[in-house]
């Protein structure tokens, strides 16, 4: 609907300024007139997070290696009244980094935030982990990191912004079975930092934080869960979920609305600090 509805108390929505106006008071989104851009968003945790920020009133850059998902998950934005661009972007690839944040303050004149959530899960221990696979977890899932962080902070010095690195609570906790994963997501926590201090050393008004997702059923842990030898599979899954003291795995929404804390002035203060978002699993 395009216009004005009257509700039964007095209010009045408002669409399409998504205003909620009750007398004289008035509610703004969160992400008004902001840009942001998500990584592997087209799919899971990302996703989510990209409708979450267009809710909000963010314009979403929803990036993703797969450029039919991007697009499917900005169509459908836009489909339900929000503001996005699809475009495929490697986040493996520097140069890819300089062309997608290049075409955004080229046509938007700014960046207000960047949500590296691309990742890549290839289950094997340190005995069992191949040196390729290991390669290619640091590259997507720790590279990326680097290079869109220094990216963004070169568009972001002047005007500011909030940087949000997905990290996960393995990059807090160690699990046999995700070598390569714990070593990848464990650097980005402590990258956050570095990035955070950086930004504070030279006065740039960027924030960066690290967040931290327990276990939330998306398409990598069920790819993860295939790749398991079998019998592993069950039994990993049934001593995960036994050990979330809040008794099952999260939904991606978890993760957005912790995102969508970070990526607004609501966490003015906060810059390097880790949002663990788990259903309790890291208390112990
Ligand atoms: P997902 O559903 O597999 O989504 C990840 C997305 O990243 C996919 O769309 C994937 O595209 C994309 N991607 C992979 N490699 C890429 C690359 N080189 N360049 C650009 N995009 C790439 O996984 P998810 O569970 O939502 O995970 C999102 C983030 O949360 C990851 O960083 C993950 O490590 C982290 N996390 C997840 C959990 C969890 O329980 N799910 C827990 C902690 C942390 P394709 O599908 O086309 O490959």
């Amino acid at each position: 609907w395009n216009g004005l509805l009257a509700l039964n108390d007095g209010s009045l929505l408002v669409n399409p300024e998504l205003l909620y106006i009750k007398g004289v008071q008035t509610m703004s989104l969160k992400l008004e007139n902001k840009i942001a851009l998500i990584t592997g968003a087209g799919s899971g945790i990302g996703e989510a997070i990209a409708r979450r920020f267009a809710q909000e009133g963010a314009l979403v850059y929803v990036t993703d290696l797969d450029s039919a998902s991007a697009s499917r998950v900005a169509g459908e934005i836009i489909a339900e009244g929000g503001r996005a661009e699809a475009a495929r972007q490697d986040v493996t690839d520097e140069k890819a980094w300089g062309t997608q944040l290049g075409e955004i303050i080229a046509s938007q004149g700014a960046l207000d935030v960047l949500v590296n959530n691309a990742g890549i899960a290839i289950p094997a221990s340190v005995e069992d982990a191949t040196l390729e696979d290991w390669r290619t977890t640091q590259a997507v899932n720790g590279e990326s990191v680097f290079m869109g962080t220094r990216g963004a902070i070169a568009v972001m010095r002047e005007r500011g912004g909030s940087i949000i690195n997905i990290s996960s609570i393995e990059g807090i906790v160690g699990e046999a079975m995700t070598a390569a994963y714990n070593y990848s997501k464990g650097g980005v926590r402590i990258f956050t930092k570095s990035a955070a201090l950086a930004c504070t050393r030279k006065g740039y008004p960027i924030r960066v934080n690290s967040v931290h997702p327990g276990f939330i059923l998306t398409p990598l842990v069920q790819g993860a869960l295939a790749g398991m030898p079998e019998g592993e599979a069950e039994e990993f899954v049934t001593r995960v979920t036994s050990a979330i003291p809040m008794g099952s795995m999260g939904e991606p929404l978890d993760i957005a609305n912790g995102c969508l804390f970070l990526a607004c002035d609501d966490s003015r203060y906060m810059t390097g600090s880790e949002l663990v978002i788990d259903g309790g699993y890291t208390c112990h």
